[in-house]
């Protein structure tokens, strides 16, 4: 069994965005010259998510706008957590969204259903977070 691993870096300007990550996992997927296997990609952070879901920009508002009904960011105050920190929100934003997907890989592809996307959901930008890619196969 072969595996492979990289690392993904982002630094969002805003507090949050969807990005659509499938080209650099399928990119991964390439480098490591597996052909048949299972892809792990997760957040390495506890105030952002990668899911899988349809690269739509009215569903990405409408997650958005459910996010915030269900944790709005503001007022601060709301929250215990808030105090130090003021990302409360953002960790119940990304325990909703999820924290990782594993795709198969068949001949050396994603194996997706027709609309599925891999995204990156950042709840807590303007600071540096990573995401790993994990590769394991033949
Ligand atoms: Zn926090």
């Amino acid at each position: 069994m072969k595996s492979y691993r990289q690392i993904l870096t982002f630094n969002v300007p805003t507090r949050r965005a969807f990005i659509n990550i499938t080209p650099q996992v399928q990119d991964a997927v390439s480098k490591s010259g597996i052909k048949e296997g299972l892809v792990l990609v997760n957040s390495m952070h506890i105030t952002s998510s990668v899911f899988i879901n349809d690269d739509e920009s009215g569903l990405h508002s409408d997650f958005e706008r459910w996010l915030e009904k269900l944790a709005p960011e503001k007022p601060y105050s709301q929250y215990a957590h808030n105090g130090y920190e003021d990302n409360a929100d953002a960790h119940l934003k990304r325990s909703i969204m999820g924290r990782e997907v594993v795709v198969a890989i068949t001949d050396g592809r994603l194996d997706f259903g027709t609309w599925e996307q891999i995204f990156y959901g950042e709840f807590d930008g303007k600071r540096n977070k990573r995401v790993l890619i994990k590769i394991i196969g033949e």
